[in-house]
């Protein structure tokens, strides 16, 4: 079967690779739809981020969705022909995370498409896949499979907006409005925000945030100073998600969160300096929010009935064979938000 391999920055192959029985506990699953993620972009652009580099060919990918094809021995939670959404997150179950119930933390996370440990965790980008049946997540017959797709990006908003506590009411800033930072518009407006605004850098991408929900939206590139209005009276918004990563906005946030307020991080990749003292006196709650666990239930069961819409999102879809076509329309934020891969013709 076929995959989609990076070997080094910039060289992304399609290369052939052997196809696995499911053993006792196991399912096979024929994939229909994989979302490119900001993580699989990073290994394609720059071999990785941070510390996190690949030192040997990688299958990408870790937002899919197929159909189950074949069940291991002893598997009676799903049957062959169930569409499924496949949380790609395989925590280890024993260590301490685990037992206290925060298994993203785990200390022996085996995520899907992954270079943080050697040999690197492979992914999902494949034309089958050997899961744990637990890892799939049926959809039901009717939801579209590239809508089951998004299940790991829209588990990644819910833990975030989750762990902020009641969002009913309240006046929200989401800065950086890529697709977790919509995903965190849709999951704010279902959780009853009550004002949401959003900013970015990028006109399409502020646009799409408008689309799925903000009620307004501010470029903060073009206009450097549209928050500063926000900081009247020790600051306007409840609570603030920082999806954009990037050091300038996180470092405008503390001026513009009311005092007793909170800033849930979720952005990846700044060493930002902080105004701390802005913390200290307006007692600011700051906390990093990663991955997901029990969310990625939650985020299926709402794709299944479509409590969150998240169609506007996806932009384009490429056959597997254009791997690297879709890459790089990916990368480019003005002219594309969410990229999926189709596998097997049959999505
Ligand atoms: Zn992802
Ligand atoms: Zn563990």
């Amino acid at each position: 079967m076929r995959a989609v391999v990076i070997h080094a920055p910039r060289d992304l192959r399609i290369d052939r690779i052997a196809a696995a029985d499911p053993a006792p506990g196991e399912v096979r699953v024929r994939l229909a739809a994989g979302g490119i993620c900001g993580s699989d972009l990073h290994y394609y652009q720059d071999g990785g981020f941070g510390t996190v580099r690949i030192s040997e060919p990688m299958i990408l990918g870790h937002e899919v969705a197929g159909t189950v094809i074949a069940l291991g021995q002893g598997v009676t939670a799903v049957q062959v022909g169930d569409r499924v959404a496949i949380n790609p997150s395989r925590p280890c179950g024993h260590c301490r995370y685990c037992i206290e119930g925060r298994r993203q933390q785990c200390l022996d996370m085996r995520f899907y498409g992954s270079a943080m440990r050697f040999p690197h965790v492979q992914g999902a980008f494949r034309d089958e896949l050997v899961i744990d049946a637990a890892q799939a997540f049926p959809v039901g017959p009717d939801t579209p499979l590239q809508e089951a797709a998004f299940a790991e990006p829209l588990s990644v908003a819910l833990h975030a907006v989750a762990a902020a506590g009641s969002l009913i009411g309240k006046r929200i800033l989401v800065t950086g409005t890529g697709p977790i930072g919509c995903l965190v518009v849709l999951a704010a407006r279902h959780a009853g925000a009550g004002e949401i605004v959003a900013t970015d850098i990028c006109d399409p991408a502020l646009a799409m945030a408008r689309k799925v929900g903000a009620d307004r939206t501010l470029n903060v590139g073009s206009d450097p100073g549209a928050l500063a209005a926000f900081g009247a009276d020790k600051g306007y918004f409840d609570l603030a998600f920082e999806c954009s990563g990037n050091a300038r906005a996180l470092a405008g946030l503390p001026g513009v969160v009311r005092a007793g307020g909170a800033i849930t991080l979720i952005g990846l990749g700044s060493e930002a300096p902080l105004p701390v003292s802005l913390l200290v006196t307006k007692e600011i709650t700051l906390r990093g929010s990663f991955r997901f666990d029990g969310e990625f239930a939650w985020a299926t069961e709402l794709l299944a009935h479509r409590g969150v819409d998240v169609r506007p999102l996806l932009t384009d879809t490429f056959p597997l064979e254009r791997a690297v076509e879709a890459f790089d329309l990916a990368a480019d934020r003005a002219r594309s938000m969410k990229v999926q891969l189709s596998f097997n013709d049959h999505a």
